[in-house]
């Protein structure tokens, strides 16, 4: 700091001069909107240079004149005992510059804040917690300098029906204990607004995974679609009328077989072990 720091070194690099600042916005979009892509117009806050002036600050964007209280260095030198110290120049705060009369329109500081309005190109299988950046859309800079870029945060709000995992969709369909019984069909919806049919086999279980292939998500810059698992939910019926209890419980009378519920006996020929091995 004692040395000479008016040889080198930056120079009338300008009033306040800087890049403008990243802005950062935050979006919300349906799952269907990030399958398909979208454009979508987005209104943001952000400060834009002031035309009166050009972002210099002056009246009618004159250029600033050399500061006469530090000859435009920025820093003035003070004798303080037996050293030389330097300090920033109070009159132009270190710029080398001042403005004589400052623009009306932006009160001087180069800018005016305005909203405007962009459109966003969604691409088509975009993720949770993409970054879309939209290079010179920040916020502007000061003395004609390069604007900040805008930052947009895609978030994908949850989804009633499915839930994505990257390039797969799962989704849970009840079935009926009937249907899983006898077999039967059950369409489901996809997520490109479609439908599928799917075919329940008898004996149908609880928790079977059906696989429909290039039925999930779209892919980012791909032609590709993930592939959407169907999980079996096999409801047991309520509320059931008299008829239909007697009708299950004559079911169950015929059904003294063992082969109707392989699981069920499996599980209670292991528990009868445990409990014999617990005697011993
Ligand atoms: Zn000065
Ligand atoms: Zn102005």
């Amino acid at each position: 700091m004692f040395g000479d720091a008016f040889s080198g070194g930056r120079k009338n690099t300008g009033r306040q001069s800087g890049r403008g600042s990243d802005l950062r916005y935050n979006m919300e979009i349906s799952l269907t909107q990030a399958f398909k892509g979208d454009k979508a117009k987005i209104r943001v806050p952000a400060s834009v240079q002031c035309k009166d002036c050009k972002g210099i600050g002056s009246k009618n964007g004159v250029a600033p004149e050399t500061c006469n209280a530090c000859n435009g260095h920025g820093k003035v030198r003070a004798q303080q005992g037996f050293f030389t110290i330097e300090r920033t120049c109070p009159t132009c705060q270190g710029s080398g510059q001042v403005i004589k009369e400052s623009c009306s329109v932006c009160k001087g500081s180069g800018r005016i804040q305005k909203q405007k309005t962009l459109s966003v190109n969604i691409p088509s299988g975009v993720e949770d917690g993409t970054r879309i950046r939209l290079s010179g859309e920040g916020e502007a800079g000061l003395n004609g300098s390069p604007p900040g870029d805008l930052y947009i945060f895609i978030t994908i709000s949850p989804h009633y029906i499915f839930q994505r995992d990257n390039a797969n969709i799962y989704c849970r369909v009840p079935i009926p204990f009937t249907s899983a019984s006898l077999g039967g069909h059950v369409e489901v919806p996809t997520v490109d607004g479609g439908r599928a049919k799917i075919t329940i086999p008898a004996g149908t279980q609880s928790g079977f995974q059906f696989r429909l292939k290039s039925k999930g998500m779209s892919i980012l810059r791909s032609k590709e679609r993930g592939d959407m698992f169907v999980e079996a939910l096999v409801e047991t019926p309520v509320n059931l009328s008299k008829r239909q209890k007697e009708i299950l419980k004559e079911f169950e009378d015929e059904g003294k077989n063992e082969k109707n519920n392989p699981e069920t006996e499996g599980f209670f020929s292991k528990v009868r072990d445990l409990w014999e091995d617990l005697k011993d």
